[in-house]
């Protein structure tokens, strides 16, 4: 019948209405922010920010920019520059870091795809949303030290997926140290190896000397 929907409509707000008297949790459902604010859900996200191991956020960064992230942002605000020198990964390995990384916040539109595309775990999505700034330039152009956050703040905000992530680095580290003290086990036994070799013609020679001169 014409007009049941807009009836049906009225109902509802007269019963939310009245309901805000009798059973105000149910019912009152608008929350007087900035005083008062939900807790925010595991997987909300709005703006990416850098993991960093240990306390000094610099010798702790993950991102070894490798410019994926830059290269792969539909709205390209992503601004990175390469160091010229290097530093040791969480794995010992020496790679280099981001002299620059900025991100435009003001073009940013929360896609996640930089997450998705890093082979390092380096960059996540932030909860923090009050970043509304009078600099529309400086302000909202977010430079690493700003980006830089803990993995303990990761943890804080998406326990379970910093969890996993923590998981497959620790394995990732494991295989890397199994590896590399194959390859150092392989490397003495070569060595020891071609050591035996070198001085095997030296022994026989020395060897061989007393019983020509025996039997002469
Ligand atoms: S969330 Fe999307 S738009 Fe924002 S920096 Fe990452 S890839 Fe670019
Ligand atoms: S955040 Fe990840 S993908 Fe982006 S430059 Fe750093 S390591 Fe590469």
């Amino acid at each position: 019948m014409l007009g049941t929907g807009l009836v049906k409509g009225f109902v509802e707000t007269a019963r939310n209405f009245v309901g805000t008297y009798t059973d105000s949790e149910a019912r009152l459902t608008t929350v007087e922010y900035p005083e008062e604010r939900l807790p925010l859900q595991e997987a909300t996200r709005q703006f990416p920010f850098l993991v960093f191991d240990g306390q000094d956020w610099q010798a702790g960064m993950r991102c070894v920019a490798c410019q994926i992230c830059e290269k792969e942002c539909p709205p390209q605000c992503i601004y990175i520059t390469k160091s010229k020198d290097k530093k040791p990964d969480y794995i010992g390995k020496p790679q280099f870091y981001p002299a620059v990384f900025d991100i435009d916040i003001s073009v940013c539109i929360g896609c996640l795809i930089n997450k998705e595309v890093c082979p390092f775990e380096a960059i996540k999505m932030d909860q923090e949303y009050e970043l509304s700034s009078t600099d529309r330039f400086d302000g909202l152009l977010v430079r690493k030290d700003r980006l830089s956050k803990s993995n303990e703040y990761y943890h804080k905000i998406h326990p379970t997926e910093a969890g996993e992530v923590d998981e497959r680095l620790a394995a990732e580290k494991a295989k890397a140290e199994v590896k590399a003290k194959a390859e150092a086990e392989a490397k003495a036994k070569a060595a020891a190896e071609a050591k035996a070799k070198a001085q095997a013609p030296v022994e026989s020679a020395g060897g061989a000397t007393p019983v020509a001169s025996g039997d002469v």
